[in-house]
């Protein structure tokens, strides 16, 4: 018989809200949850550091949901911590079942073995891309733009970040151009090019798969978790997302 991690009580790894209209977008969420499978009880870690940006990516849950309202387009999101599979890394790849993240260790995963991995890849991070797999296969006539949605922490590594939002590319730059200039234009933000991070082909996994691999345009969108921590922060930012991101579709399909 084949060892399971989920067990009755656990929630599904992936929630699915389905598109309530026309939209050439595709939400995706790989932080939006931070559940974990009752077998791993906490990782060891403490309830202070549950609340932290290693669990999850703060606010994007809200503001994600806010967007897919107003769009009407379908969202994707992943339901367990990052603690317990990052779903935007490969499988196999270091540091996606995290031994130490920002300086928190992570004991459950310091001693966990290659089958407690291939468990999460199992039950967690394949059927999260499978879903997002189906969703463009079944997309395949629809023109269409995977938008990744993110946040990140505003100090790191004991820098503070300037940037309130950041778009990150890699090969294909021409939707983040597009997008970045029309942040630009909102004339209050400081705005990321590829910061706080580089989007990377072993950095990063939901774009490279699902994006640059099968030629669509896309953006990966990251906003400083600080705005967007409360409820009207959420709404500013997914009401902005709302009005740029048909811009932005508007001018790369008619450029
Ligand atoms: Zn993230």
């Amino acid at each position: 018989m084949i060892s399971t991690l989920l067990g009755s009580g656990d929630p599904p790894p992936v929630i699915i809200h389905a598109a309530t209209r026309q939209s050439p977008f595709l939400l995706v969420s790989d932080h939006a949850g931070r559940a974990v499978p009752e077998a791993l009880g906490d990782l060891g870690v403490s309830p202070e550091d549950w609340t932290r940006h290693i669990a999850w990516d703060i606010g994007i849950h809200g503001v994600g949901r806010l967007l897919h309202e107003s769009l009407g387009a379908t969202l994707i999101e992943q339901v367990y911590s990052r603690l317990v599979i990052d779903c935007n890394r490969a499988p196999g790849h270091p540091t996606s079942v995290p031994k130490l993240s920002d300086g928190t260790s992570v004991p459950t995963n310091a001693n966990a073995d290659e089958g407690c991995r291939t468990r999460r890849e199992r039950e967690i991070l394949h059927p999260y891309h499978d879903c997002i797999q189906e969703a463009l296969a079944a997309r395949r006539s629809q023109p269409t733009a995977l938008i990744a949605l993110h946040s990140f922490t505003p100090r790191m590594n004991g820098a503070d970040r300037p940037w309130h939002v950041g778009i990150l590319h890699h090969k294909d730059t021409r939707s983040a151009h597009i997008m970045l200039d029309l942040l630009r234009q909102e004339g209050d933000l400081t705005v990321g090019d590829n910061e706080p991070y580089v989007l990377t082909a072993t950095s990063d996994y939901t774009v490279p798969r699902h994006a640059e691999a099968a030629g669509l345009p896309y953006l990966e969108i990251e906003i400083r978790q600080d705005l967007i921590a409360e409820d009207a922060g959420q709404a500013v930012w997914a009401d902005r997302l709302a009005r740029l991101l048909p811009r932005y579709w508007d001018q790369l399909t008619t450029a």
